[in-house]
């Protein structure tokens, strides 16, 4: 049975590339029917934080990635001392002591060739030559990387070590341990790097922020979990937009490509977009309630929470993040409209009172106050003034949202009603 790993250290935040490993390692357990064991490498007391492991396992959660088995390095201290021990019976490792009278253990490196076949790069050849020996538990009594890695790999059954690039220089001395350990070794697949669209690695500027980061700024967990998988597979056929149980079904990490991932912040926000679009309105409105709360555009409680879902209806399909939402739709939750300047400037410094005088009227005469009647008395009223509808199109938009771009206006009149719509117009009537 497969069985694979994602083994963050809780020093810092899931970032893009660890969310990657972990897809592709979640990915590939379910579509061998294995199983997904996330350990947590915490032996480093100092640097791991609880509040980096909530964040970890919050984000793996919000992605979707849930496992099987959790473990914890700091509670395996004893499991590692034992290996260390038999190797020393066995006179593999040598021992130091600091000046303290501390102890630490030292694996003794034989010169040798060392080939692996990598199941993403193919055969790769790593000279022992240039490999130290290796301290396995540190004079303070932690293990070191390399070393509980590979006793946990081998002890927690890892049939695939599914990771990035940057620990390809640790391979080699883990395929040592291995052999001096008697371990099986297991397949090894290395996911290539992510560089950022001018090159270079990530980087907070490149987008390299943290997956919780993501969140925040309105991005749907299942674009970015799409979005991740694209960065260094594809399911073929040009295609981008796949769920992830059609991913499993296709998926191999045979086919995952050997080149540099390039991360494009311009492809996510298209992502996202896509989802948002398809996205349950309902489960969108939830979503942004609290942004609306915070921003004061609706009270905390006793809002109409039908109204914010058509509301959300009405712009999800232009939104690049929920978070535009808030500032896109402000203007159908603010007494006042909040105002662009420019949009103004450029609409609303021609007299249009006769024109917008007019407007209401019709719109006071609807029987039924719809989106078509709406639609109906405003061509009906620019044929018989002879204009263009763009003539008065922007400038009533403008009126009334305070904006130039927007959804369709007859909508937006729509959803502000006929009330508000009149106010706003005659405002600008002279
Ligand atoms: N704790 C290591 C890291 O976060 C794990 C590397 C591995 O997968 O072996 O990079």
């Amino acid at each position: 049975m497969v069985r694979v790993r994602f083994a963050p250290s809780p020093t810092g935040s899931l970032h893009i590339g660890g969310g990657r490993t972990a897809l592709f390692n979640w990915l590939y357990a379910k579509a061998r029917g294995g199983k997904f064991i996330l350990r947590i490498e915490d032996t480093d007391k100092e640097r791991s934080k609880k509040e980096y492991l909530e964040e970890i396992l919050f984000s793996l959660r919000w992605l979707g990635l849930d496992w099987d088995e959790l473990y914890h390095q700091s509670e395996r201290f004893v499991l590692y001392q034992e290996y260390a021990e038999q190797l020393l019976k066995e006179g593999k490792v040598y021992t130091e002591k600091s000046p303290e009278g501390k102890v630490a253990v030292i694996f003794k490196v034989t010169p040798q060739k060392i080939k692996i076949h990598d199941l993403i790069r193919g055969e790769i050849e790593f000279d022992a030559e240039n490999i130290k020996d290796q301290v396995l538990i540190k004079s303070d009594g932690t293990p070191t990387y390399n070393f509980a890695c590979v006793v946990d790999d081998a002890k927690m059954e890892i049939t695939h070590v599914v990771r990035g690039d940057d620990h390809i220089s640790n391979t080699p001395k883990q395929i040592l341990l291995y052999q001096a350990l008697g371990f099986k070794v297991p397949e090894f697949a290395h996911l290539p790097l992510i560089l950022g669209k001018q090159g270079g690695r990530l980087s907070k500027r490149t987008g390299a922020t943290a997956i919780s980061e993501y969140r925040k700024s309105g991005y749907l967990a299942e674009a970015l979990a799409n979005y991740l998988l694209l960065l260094s597979w594809s399911p073929g056929a040009n295609r981008e937009v796949i769920d992830m149980q059609e991913a499993v079904r296709l998926f191999d990490i045979k086919d995952v490509t050997k080149t540099a991932a390039t991360f494009d912040m311009d492809k996510l926000n298209w992502m996202n977009n896509q989802y948002l679009k398809n996205a349950d309105t309902e489960a969108l409105a939830d979503e942004v309630i609290p942004a609306l709360i915070e921003n004061n555009l609706i009270p905390k409680e006793d809002f109409d929470r039908n109204y914010v879902v058509s509301l959300v209806k009405l712009f999800q399909a232009r939104l690049t993040t929920l978070n535009d939402f808030p500032g896109w739709a402000d203007f159908f939750f603010l007494k006042e409209v909040p105002m662009d300047p420019t949009a103004k400037e450029k609409f609303l410094t021609k007299d249009l009172s006769g024109e917008f005088r007019q407007f209401v009227q019709r719109l006071d005469a609807l029987e039924k106050f719809e989106i078509v009647s709406i639609e109906e008395a405003f061509r009906v009223l620019v044929k018989e003034l002879g204009v263009e509808s763009k003539a008065l199109i922007h400038p009533i938009r403008v009126a009334l949202t305070g904006k130039t771009v927007g959804p369709g206006l007859f909508e937006v009149i729509y959803y502000l009603g006929r009330e508000r719509t009149r106010e706003r117009l005659l405002k600008w009537v002279a």
